[in-house]
């Protein structure tokens, strides 16, 4: 899904306060430095994608990337990278497997500090004696997770990446993990974005959402006010799928997510939207109701901004 990026612009902006991301097909999103913002949807949505736009590891393919307010390009690039951090989905793919525990953690460094490795690695729960020396296969799948999470932290990131960092856990290991992040994000001062499809999750750890749909963003705002009253069709599902909070899987609702590569003109839910109308095969208008921006149709009364 590449190439869905062509037409979307990609803008994240620091300021000395707060984040400012601009995002996804024109939605503006702020974020606050130290919050946690989470970005939800399907696989295929373009949550990754997203993050390796913020975190420089993929380029925009049409759009531009801002990071407080100038292009990312160039030797700007490089500036950037050391801003910002990412950790994966899968620990075990994360780190090579041949490199000794300090070594991965030091990499970034590039040069080996043994104080800092061992005060970072403290951080997030393993003692440095006891695991510098090992290599990842030594370790427990938790345990390659905080080695990444260490990684990522090293070099002391003003904004974090988090692409499903719990969803390759044991479901007894995934607790623990959502609250030593919570911890870390105290600790560190540090900004998260947090990607993941499990709306309970999204509930436990942000104060912001993002709810993303085939390359779109749909909703976005407060966590409690979107959970609590949500007004996009598609979060409205989402919610519905999962009444208790306590499924750990996000169900979809039924029907395809649209191709990213050639989707349909207009709304990307409308040919699963039981609201859907004849307006709707054109580009929604993006409203905004109680502080939550909502892309869609149903709201055009509260419209602030109109597509290109
Ligand atoms: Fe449904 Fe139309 Fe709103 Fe899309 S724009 S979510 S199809 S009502």
């Amino acid at each position: 899904y590449y190439m869905a990026y062509q037409r979307q612009l990609l803008d994240v902006i620091f300021r000395r306060k707060p984040v400012y991301v601009r995002a996804l097909d024109d939605v503006n999103l702020s974020i606050v430095r130290g919050s946690v913002t989470s970005v939800v949807g399907e696989s295929g949505s373009g949550k990754t994608t997203m993050g390796k736009i913020i975190t420089t590891m993929e380029k925009p393919t049409g759009g531009t990337y801002y990071f407080e307010g100038k292009e990312v390009r160039g030797s700007y690039v490089e500036e950037v990278r050391k801003r910002v951090s990412m950790v994966f989905q899968n620990p075990a793919t994360s780190v090579n497997p041949r490199m000794k525990i300090k070594a991965i953690v030091s990499e970034p460094l590039g040069r080996f500090d043994e104080n800092r490795v061992a005060e970072v690695l403290e951080s997030v729960g393993l003692r440095y004696s006891d695991v510098k020396d090992k290599q990842p296969r030594e370790l427990s799948g938790g345990q390659i997770q905080r080695v990444a999470i260490a990684r990522a932290l090293v070099k002391n990131p003003e904004l974090l990446v988090l692409d499903e960092p719990t969803s390759a856990l044991d479901e007894s290991v995934q607790a623990q993990m959502l609250n030593l992040f919570v911890e870390l994000q105290k600790q560190y001062s540090v900004t998260y974005v947090f990607i993941t499809h499990n709306i309970a999750v999204a509930k436990y750890i942000s104060d912001t959402m993002v709810v993303t749909y085939a390359g779109k963003v749909f909703e976005y705002g407060s966590t409690e006010k979107i959970l609590n009253s949500p007004k996009h069709p598609y979060t409205q599902l989402l919610i519905s799928s999962v009444p208790s909070f306590e499924s750990k899987k996000l169900r979809s609702p039924t029907g395809d997510v649209p191709s990213l590569i050639d989707p349909p003109p207009g709304c990307r839910f409308k040919n699963r939207c039981p609201f859907a109308m004849e307006t709707c095969s054109k580009e929604p208008p993006i409203a905004e109701i109680n502080g939550v921006k909502v892309a869609c149709w149903l709201y055009v009364g509260n419209a602030v901004e109109n597509p290109n």
